[in-house]
């Protein structure tokens, strides 16, 4: 029987930035990946400043620049008549999924074609696909089976076109739907959007499209450390999903780490890892909860644009 100190369910950024860590720190860690990579996936392909700074921090920035990464220096936002302009304090950078998380699974201990249907426990042993292991983290994403959440009636439509937009990333409203386009790698732009239930077909009609949902943003109390999208969905509008996935799978890295080394027993990682969790993310989801609101009134979100974007996007970018 194989035995791990960690294993982590789901493979792609969350996942592989948690083993990548893990490893680095010396703990026997591998993620368990359903898919093989490179895989298209829904996303809007924009990396914030503060998610390319966590790429820096794991050193794979420069990997991504070289894989293609177009630099992204503005946003354009357009709601009803109104049209912003906002300027970044530092850069973004915009590159396609498939790209981006083959490069971020490459060389880390990510088995994929594996996934996981089942994890039990017997005291302080998890058995998950034939293995054993002391800690299970889960970063299968937002349509996790491992989570309990509450969905809405959102789904996200993603489609690639030839010809890019320059280093600006357009973002459009919509009454039934919002989202935005931005280049990516080889001449291309990866466009996304997302789109209230009763649009969709209209949205996705003729279109090679990628389709997922129902979204879910809220995550009930789970059994498992949970990290990434797993943990809660982080409103695409703020472009911090990725972010909010590296940093988390960071974060549990470093908790998982320093509990192995000591012995601690999981509930107290998992206490630990919510707390702090709690302290660097809850300030940022109620931002992301208060934007999706005022999202429902265009002319109310028109006017919040006009007054201070830049301000608002640099202090969720902080
Ligand atoms: C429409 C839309 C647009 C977005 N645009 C942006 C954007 O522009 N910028 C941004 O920063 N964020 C964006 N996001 C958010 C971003 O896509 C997510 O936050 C990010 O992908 C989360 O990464 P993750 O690793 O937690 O989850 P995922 O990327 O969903 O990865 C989960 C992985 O787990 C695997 N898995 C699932 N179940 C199992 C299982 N049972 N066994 C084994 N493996 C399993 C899956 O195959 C998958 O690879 C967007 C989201 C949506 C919906």
């Amino acid at each position: 029987m194989r035995m791990h100190d960690v294993i982590v369910i789901g493979g792609s950024l969350a996942g592989a930035a948690c083993v990548r860590e893990l490893e680095r720190m010396g703990i026997d860690a591998i993620a368990l990946e359903r898919e093989r990579f490179p895989r298209p996936k829904v996303c809007g392909g924009f990396l914030s400043p503060s998610a390319v700074n966590c790429f820096e921090q794991l050193g794979l920035a420069d990997e991504i620049r070289k894989a293609g990464a177009v630099q992204v220096s503005s946003a354009r936002v357009r709601v009803a008549s109104v049209e912003v302009e906002i300027l970044f304090e530092r850069p973004g950078l915009g590159v396609s999924r498939s790209t981006l998380d083959a490069l971020v699974a490459c060389g880390a201990r990510v088995e994929q074609g594996c996934p996981v249907h089942e994890v039990k426990r017997s005291g302080r042993v998890f058995h998950v696909n034939g293995m054993e292991c002391s800690v299970v983290i889960d970063a299968a994403g937002k349509l996790s089976r491992f989570t309990k959440r509450r969905s809405v009636d959102e789904f996200g439509i993603q489609y690639v076109e030839t010809g890019t937009q320059g280093p600006v990333l357009n973002f459009w409203f919509f009454d039934d739907a919002y989202g935005g386009s931005v280049s990516i790698e080889r001449g291309r732009s990866n466009s996304c959007f997302l789109v209230k239930k009763d649009g969709l077909r209209r949205y996705i009609d003729g279109r090679d499209c990628l389709v997922t949902g129902p979204l879910a943003y809220d995550r009930l109390p789970g059994d498992f450390i949970a990290i990434g999208d797993a943990a809660g969905m982080v409103d695409p509008f703020c472009g911090e999903g990725m972010r909010h996935a590296l940093e988390t799978g960071m974060l549990a890295a470093r908790v998982v780490a320093w509990g192995v080394r000591r012995g601690a027993s999981y509930a107290e990682m998992k206490g630990e890892y919510e707390t702090e969790w709690t302290r660097r993310w809850a300030g940022r989801r109620m931002i992301g909860a208060m934007i999706r609101r005022l999202l429902s009134h265009p002319l109310a979100f028109g006017f919040a644009l006009r007054m201070s974007p830049a301000r608002l996007l640099n202090r969720m970018w902080d």
